[in-house]
């Protein structure tokens, strides 16, 4: 299995619309890297994880064919995950010869998109999922996991097929004791772990929804300490703010791959191999 990421920022990208700070002035001046767009990942080749505003910018930039595609699981409701205006182009002689596109998400996202899936007449199907209870979409067991974020029901997924297994944890706080109860009762073995770093380098932040650099490490230590990762699972961070501390790409590098993590940018691609985690992390 492997995971593309697509947009890595939130919900303001970076650099942001309408700002002219140092994250987003530089970003500017050094493009690469260091632009980041709103938040969508597509596991393999068929299987997209949220649909934001900057869903269309990337299926031109990465040769993405959206008519291809059937799939699409939603987090949760904010704009830099879903906009449900562009799924009202599923609409007949908006699109021809393809066959329905399946939205998964919580009821949240049922009462986001109800006008564009009125509109596609047919062609856009919901699919409510609950919290725990795992789903097949073709070869892919899927779980929502609850997160800790400011919409009614924010989810993380757990994706796992034959080949790799992966936790998408965006957008989230430190996970809350249920998920963590679920981690370590099912103990998947994750090859990858995509953790929520929207503030970049604090130690610790005075508000809850995101996590920073600090409180990545302890996720990471409560997810080795439960079993489902250890040494080998590769933790990336991603969804980075411009208001975060030292979020430019280069800069934020130099801080977190020292401390063994990798810091996404937009088209990178990972594998997320299953793997065994070694007998003495798995307590
Ligand atoms: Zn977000
Ligand atoms: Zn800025
Ligand atoms: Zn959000």
């Amino acid at each position: 299995m492997k995971l593309q990421y697509l947009g890595t920022a939130a919900a303001e990208a970076i650099p942001a619309v309408f700002c002219n700070c140092e994250v987003c002035r530089k970003s500017r001046e050094l493009g690469g890297r260091h632009l980041r767009t709103r938040s969508q990942a597509l596991v393999n080749d068929d299987l997209l994880i949220d649909f934001p505003c900057d869903a269309y910018a990337h299926a031109l930039r990465f040769g993405i064919d959206y008519s291809k595609i059937d799939h699409c699981i939603i987090t949760h409701t904010h704009g830099d995950h879903l906009f449900p205006w562009e799924l009202n182009h599923l609409k007949p002689h908006n699109q021809y010869e393809r066959g329905v596109f399946h939205v998964f998400g919580s009821e949240d996202v049922e009462a986001a998109i109800s006008g564009p899936v009125a509109n596609a007449k047919g062609f856009l199907q919901f699919h409510r999922v609950e919290p725990f209870e795992p789903f097949q979409i073709g070869s892919y067991r899927i779980t929502a996991l609850k997160a800790a974020h400011g919409t009614a029901h924010p989810y993380i997924y757990l994706i796992e097929d034959e080949t790799g297994s992966l936790l998408y944890a965006h957008d989230t706080d430190l996970f809350p004791e249920e998920t963590m109860e679920y981690l370590k009762r099912v103990k998947p073995a994750l090859g990858l772990i995509s953790l929520d770093c929207t503030e970049g380098a604090h130690e610790d932040l005075n508000y809850h929804g995101h996590m920073c650099l600090g409180r990545n490490v302890r996720c990471r230590n409560d997810l080795i300490d439960c079993g489902v990762a250890d040494e080998n699972t590769v933790f990336v961070l991603n969804h980075f703010s411009h208001n975060g501390l030292s979020v430019g790409y280069d800069d934020f590098c130099a801080l977190a791959e020292p401390l063994g993590f990798v810091v996404s940018y937009d088209g990178m691609t990972v594998d997320c191999i299953a793997k065994e985690i070694a007998p003495e992390f798995s307590k």
